[in-house]
């Protein structure tokens, strides 16, 4: 595993998405919506989301951030 590598990414990422969007880099997905933008993600891709590993980087197409899935995000 390369966990540390993975994190040490993963920050510089959200460093650099948090510079550009108003100091929020990452938005918690939820009801099947980006808490950081509100857009809506079709089943199409909240099935490419379930798919993913749980420790996968998955961003929102509209607006880039890193989106954070929860108990709540409808998956
Ligand atoms: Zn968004």
């Amino acid at each position: 595993m390369t966990a540390s590598g993975l994190a040490a990414d993963l920050l510089a990422l959200y460093d650099k998405l948090r510079d550009s969007k108003g100091g929020v880099g990452a938005a918690a997905l939820r009801q099947r919506r980006c808490g950081g933008c509100g857009l809506e993600l079709s089943p199409a891709d909240l099935s490419a989301i379930r798919a993913r590993a749980s420790d996968d980087v998955v961003r929102c197409e509209e607006c880039s951030r890193i989106l954070v899935r929860t108990a709540e995000s409808g998956l």
